[in-house]
């Protein structure tokens, strides 16, 4: 299995270390000529507007949304659903546009800039989220919802995609990479 994680700016480190713990194959994604043979892409969290303006700069962004619409299983968090989303409610950049939900980005305001919660995620269980200047999403359109933090919906999966407000990858969880990778291998 041959993983593709979007390495241009932000947290991909431990998504790298924890699919390879799993017996994945990663590469980083760094520019267009990266994006080949790939089983899955991981979109991960940091700065969206600055991802957003690198895939662009370095050619990438047609490739990638080739991929996606096409059916590959994408693991976006944070910045990553954001680059997901088809509409962000107070914002008027948009991005890759693959997957019908209205985010907020940095919906929880400063002084709750981060924070850890434990709360359920569809067919998990309990689930210890860690928050980071977050997004959340304010409506579904016709995703399907996995996770609810405080009535605010904070994971869906629609279709090929799965887009996580938090980051999966801090806490010594790796449940959701699990279930990741068994889409990919589908
Ligand atoms: N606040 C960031 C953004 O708007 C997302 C933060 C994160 O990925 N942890 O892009």
């Amino acid at each position: 299995m041959r993983i593709g994680i979007l390495a241009v700016q932000g947290a991909f480190a431990l998504h790298k270390e924890i699919l390879e713990d799993l017996g994945a194959e990663c590469v980083e994604l760094r520019q267009a000529s990266d994006i080949h043979n790939l089983d899955g892409l991981v979109l991960p969290g940091g700065e969206s507007t600055v991802q957003g303006k690198l895939i662009r700069e370095l050619q990438m962004y047609d490739k990638l949304k080739e991929l996606i619409d096409n059916g590959i299983p994408t693991l976006a968090t944070c910045a990553g659903l954001i680059l997901l989303a088809k509409e962000i409610s107070n914002d008027e950049n948009v991005y890759l546009a693959t997957l019908p939900v209205t985010v907020k980005r940095n919906a929880y305001g400063r002084q709750l800039g981060s924070f850890n919660k434990v709360d359920m995620f569809k067919d998990i269980g309990d689930f210890e989220m860690t928050f980071i200047r977050a997004p959340y999403i304010e409506q579904v359109g016709n995703a399907k919802v996995l996770a609810k933090v405080d009535d605010k919906v904070v994971a869906v999966q629609y279709k090929n995609q799965l887009g996580l407000a938090f980051h999966p990858e801090m806490g010594n969880d790796n449940r959701i990479h699990k279930y990741f990778l068994q889409m990919c291998s589908r």
